[in-house]
């Protein structure tokens, strides 16, 4: 029924209905709607057939005339009744174009479509007028189609293989990327790591440098640590350090490293640093000058850095660079040197402030001369360290002084005084030492003298003083003269401070005597601790002037 329905859909889309199969003939568009019915529904081969059963329109070239199975016409013509059946055909059949890719390995035409053949009678009132032959292609898969379904898994599994290497190729780009900057940054934390530890090193060794420093009590001690140390914070670096001297006037060469020129003084005004007050780096450069202390040097630069203290230069610290490190490429451990001598500065300001107060503790301010307290000290030492070595002790007063202050004022007086301290400084050659004890009274101490030595010192100062000449705003003032006590300590016993006493007593006696002279008090060993008057063997030598109150 379906068939027949087929056949008249078809029939009556021609032009002149089924009078065509009649007439055995169709139209141009007739053919024209055969073919695309043909294409679009997988017909490879139509037949259209008149009533006496003969091909009147294929539309494969060869299908006019007759058909394959002409008895199966004859009876659909016969009886009206349909005919079909199922056939298996080769490609090649079906396509029209023989191709070896349809042969099997034998040359034989593979059959691998499936095919429906119909024969479907058309009648027309009711007559058998014709029929229509038709071959269907009812693969359920069609290896074309399979064929592009396995190209495009083909292509498919192509792209899918280039797109997974191109994944691939990412992943690895991307790993070899991770792993140059995991490099990157190992080599980064390194590199910190490196400089954490140079920089704890050095900040170690500066606080040590300045633990050191601030316990040291002389410029000696101070130097010898800075060229300890400094050797270590900066081992490329020559150095030296300069320290103004007391007077100021020039810088005395402290100490080096590191096979650092040291002179043994250079002038403020040959360093540029000094002169500027702040860190100056002698560099090749049109607008540089070079300091005349580091004239001499190998053309590396080299940095001159001022030690400043509490508002005071007190010295510079000389730094050469070695060679191929310009000052530019300094800057890290100029940094350190710049702390470092930040940390000097202060220590010699300490030392320089300790020995300040040492000498105005120890020093007697008219006179420069040690004083009652550092002679005390000293001889208290001697009696501790028990030192067995003779002395002689010469207390000195001078005659008279108060009627001279009276005369001539106290002002001449100091004079005279500041002038005999300068006189027994003279005289005093270590480890003899010359003190006022003070007002007009003067101790000398002189190791290892013998009584002889001890009587002809004291003998020729006396002599000495007399001969003094002193001036005084614009006048010559009178001679002076002293009295002199000598004590003598044989160097045995622990009896220090009572050769001092003797001595005192030595020198009112020598006041006794009439001023002007001296007068040796001798310790014998066996009295070491008790009261020793003068003994027999006083030598009072004869005054060769009268005492100024005698004139
Ligand atoms: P004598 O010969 O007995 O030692 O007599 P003197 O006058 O020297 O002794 P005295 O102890 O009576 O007087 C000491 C004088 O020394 C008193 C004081 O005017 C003077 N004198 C003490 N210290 C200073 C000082 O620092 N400067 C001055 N100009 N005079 C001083
Ligand atoms: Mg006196
Ligand atoms: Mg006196």
């Amino acid at each position: 029924m379906e068939s027949q329905n087929y056949v008249h859909r078809l029939v009556s889309g021609f032009q002149n209905g089924a009078t065509s199969f009649i007439d055995g003939q169709i139209t141009d568009d007739d053919v024209r709607m055969l073919l695309t019915i043909t294409n679009s529904e997988k017909i490879y081969r139509l037949h259209l057939i008149d009533g006496n059963g003969r091909v009147f329109w294929s539309n494969i070239p060869d299908g006019l005339g007759q058909i394959n199975t002409p008895s199966d016409l004859h009876a659909a013509l016969q009886t009206g009744q349909s005919f079909f059946e199922r056939v298996s055909v080769s490609e090649a059949e079906v396509s029209g174009i023989p191709a070896v890719a349809h042969k099997t390995d034998d040359g034989v035409d593979r059959v691998d479509r499936e095919v429906n053949h119909e024969i479907l009678p058309l009648t027309l009132d009711g007559k058998i007028v014709g029929a229509i032959e038709r071959y269907q292609d009812v693969t359920t898969i069609n290896t074309a189609w399979i064929d592009t379904i396995r190209w495009t898994f083909a292509v498919i599994g192509g792209l899918v293989s280039v797109a997974a290497l191109f994944g691939l190729l990412r992943i690895h780009w991307a790993s070899k990327e991770r792993m140059a900057t995991l490099k990157l940054h190992a080599e980064t934390e390194r590199a910190f790591l490196a400089e954490q530890l140079r920089v704890g090193r050095e900040v170690r060794l500066l606080g040590e440098l300045n633990e050191w420093l601030q316990s040291s009590k002389s410029l000696e001690e101070l130097y010898a640590m800075v060229t300890r140390f400094m050797g270590h914070l900066l081992p490329e670096v020559a150095g030296s350090i300069y320290v103004y001297s007391n007077a100021r006037d020039v810088l005395d060469g402290g100490c080096s490293w590191n096979g650092g020129a040291l002179q043994p003084q250079i002038h403020p005004d040959d360093c540029w640093g000094l002169r500027r007050g702040r860190t100056y780096v002698n560099a090749a450069g049109e607008m540089t000058f070079k300091c005349t202390h580091a004239r001499d040097e190998a053309a590396t630069d080299s940095i001159c850095i001022p030690f400043l203290a509490h508002g005071e230069t007190v010295g510079m610290m000389h730094l050469r660079l070695p060679d191929g490190l310009g000052a530019e490429a300094f800057t890290n451990q100029r940094k350190l040197a710049q702390m470092c001598a930040e940390q000097i500065s202060l220590a010699i300001a300490n030392v320089r402030m300790r020995d300040e107060l040492h000498h105005q503790a120890t020093r007697d301010v008219l006179t420069g001369l040690f004083n009652r307290r550092y002679l005390m000290d000293r001889l208290h030492r001697r009696i501790e360290r028990q030192a067995d070595e003779s002395f002689a002790i010469m207390s000195i007063d001078v005659d008279h002084f108060k009627a001279f202050n009276d005369a001539y004022g106290h002002e001449a007086g100091d004079e005279v005084l500041r002038v005999l301290g300068e006189m027994l400084s003279a005289s005093c050659n270590a480890p003899e030492i010359a003190c006022r004890m003070g007002g007009e009274e003067f101790i000398l101490v002189l190791p290892n003298l013998a009584k002889d030595q001890a009587v002809e010192r004291a003998e020729a100062l006396r002599i000495a003083v007399n001969e003094l000449c002193v001036h005084h705003a614009g006048n010559t003032l009178p001679p002076i003269s002293v009295s002199v006590g000598v004590a003598l300590y044989s160097g045995i016993g622990d009896a220090s401070l009572d050769v001092l006493r003797q001595a005192d007593e030595a020198l009112y006696a020598a006041k006794s005597a009439g001023r002007n002279h001296v007068v040796v008090a001798e310790l014998t060993p066996a009295a070491t601790k008790s009261h020793v008057g003068l003994s027999s063997n006083t030598v009072t030598l004869k005054p060769n002037r009268r005492p100024m109150a005698a004139e």
